[in-house]
């Protein structure tokens, strides 16, 4: 997924002159979205090969892989914050337990030496 993004995004940048289709010699401005395609294309591919198929702009298909990049690292920010709480919540009741022990072995040391 990352790469067909680096892929997209690169394709965007370089200028349409730079991105020709090898069968047609055409600027390749169009995202087939087919499962099985997945791929730049020219306008003269579409009633070619890419007749019925989901043909989007390039810029709108960069665009959504942003975006779903996007929601991508919101949810692993989220991740990271949750994680981060329940470390604290952890470290947290394992110095409640460590607390608890150090008082019974006082409490047990001093025991021992009252009798
Ligand atoms: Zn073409
Ligand atoms: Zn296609």
């Amino acid at each position: 997924m990352f790469k067909q993004y680096c892929f997209l995004l690169k394709a965007s940048y370089i200028s349409d002159s730079d991105v020709l289709c090898p069968k047609h010699s055409q600027p390749l401005l169009l995202f087939c979205d087919e499962p099985k395609c997945q791929k730049l294309i020219c306008v003269k591919c579409v009633p070619r090969d890419h007749a019925k198929h989901h043909v989007k702009d390039t810029e709108d298909k960069v665009k959504e892989e942003k975006e779903k990049l996007n929601k991508m690292l919101e949810v692993i920010g989220a991740v990271k914050v949750m994680i981060s709480n329940e470390l604290n919540l952890v470290s947290v009741q394992t110095l409640a337990i460590l607390n608890r022990c150090g008082q019974a072995c006082q409490h047990r040391a001093s025991a021992q030496r009252d009798t």
